[in-house]
């Protein structure tokens, strides 16, 4: 047995957390910036929450509400010299994945005066600003990762970046700013927990910790799968979803995400299919791919989800989100060299080939 595993963040997890800890928010600084996206802040309140609570506190703040979704590397500078004027102590990211992950990237060039493009080298001159990360999604898993996932439009992909550094210090969790999300993101963000939890216990870098995570991740999804698919989602189910999103992100920052992430980022680049959906839609052919590495661990997959087989899997995951995936030869072929550059293809269990990866995105379309 061999392992490291560690943990930065502090989670204070359940309603009303941030009024009732709003004090960790003063431990950090006197001065915040605040990273969000236009809506999902202010729809599920948790903006105002932050708001109030920086105010009760006598921290000073403004905020930056320009975060696009799948933010680029354009976006997040502007972002980052928007909070260098500002010269905050910490930053708070609030949203879905694109702002938590901005965020990271903000505390970053707040501090540090450099190419954004330098984000990528992991190593900064100062230090990283103290993050807080406010979820207003189930899924993501960025409140516990160092990760901040950027669209690289002079590459034609995303890109991760990410140190010991940018690890969230503080991850305030309530499940009620999730209650206002539509069906389909709920549905969809969930997808992306639940191949953060598969692709980190099928990873050649899974630990006995890690899976410890992971199994407990899936299992959680198995419970919530029949009111996912009956569209009967209570805070209960909620609450449910926004941990096991949580575990999927202990898992990733220990495993990194393998393919499906990596074969993902081009469905969501080229044809806009949200980041969830995209991995939801490669799963089942990616279990099928790797049954033979990972037999065992494959079927303990099926068996905590409740499925019988993986043609079970893909069945439920294809009522669950549809499934109207068309994909040309020319399409393919430039997907999977993309998806080959990812550092994420050398992690998957069994080594991959373009060809591996082109059979995959072809078994995943519709009707196949
Ligand atoms: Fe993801």
């Amino acid at each position: 047995m061999q392992f490291s595993f560690q943990i930065a963040t502090k989670v204070l997890f359940g309603r009303g957390c941030i009024a009732e800890n709003r004090d960790e928010f003063r431990k950090l600084g006197k001065r915040a910036v605040v990273v969000t996206g236009r809506n999902s802040g202010k729809a599920s309140g948790a903006l105002d929450d932050i708001e109030q609570a920086l105010k009760d506190t006598g921290v000073e703040f403004t905020v930056f509400d320009g975060i696009d979704n799948n933010p680029s590397l354009e976006n997040v500078e502007e972002a980052g010299k928007f909070a260098a004027g500002f010269k905050p102590d910490f930053i708070v990211g609030v949203g879905g994945g694109s702002p938590l992950d901005a965020a990271k990237a903000v505390a970053t060039l707040a501090v540090n005066d450099m190419p954004p493009e330098e984000l990528f080298k992991n190593s900064f001159a100062v230090r990283p600003l103290p993050i807080v990360a406010v979820p207003t999604t189930a899924g993501t898993g960025s409140e516990v990762t160092p990760y901040s996932i950027i669209t690289r439009k002079d590459l034609q992909t995303k890109m991760s970046f990410g140190n010991a550094d940018t690890f969230p210090k503080l991850a305030f969790m309530d499940a009620a700013y999730t209650e206002t999300l539509s069906y389909e993101t709920t549905v969809n963000t969930a997808v992306d927990a639940l191949s953060h939890a598969i692709e980190g216990y099928l990873s050649r870098r899974s630990t006995f910790m890690s899976d410890v995570f992971a199994v407990e991740a899936m299992a959680l999804f198995g419970e919530c799968l029949e009111g996912l698919l009956k569209n009967k989602i209570d805070f209960n189910l909620r609450e449910k979803l926004l941990y096991m999103a949580m575990l999927g992100g202990m898992v990733i920052s220990h495993t990194a995400t393998t393919i499906v992430h990596g074969m993902g980022y081009s469905l969501t680049y080229f044809l806009d299919i949200p980041h969830g959906r995209a991995n939801g839609l490669l799963l089942a052919e990616y279990l099928k791919f790797n049954r033979d590495a990972v037999e065992e661990k494959t079927k303990k997959v099926l068996s905590l989800l409740g499925m019988a087989s993986i043609e079970e899997f893909r069945k439920v995951t294809d009522t669950l989100m549809g499934n109207d995936l068309q994909l040309g030869e020319e399409q393919m072929e430039q997907f999977a060299s993309l998806a080959m550059k990812q550092k994420s293809a050398g992690y998957n269990i069994k080594r991959v080939e373009k060809q591996d990866l082109i059979k995959i995105y072809r078994a995943s379309c519709k009707g196949v």
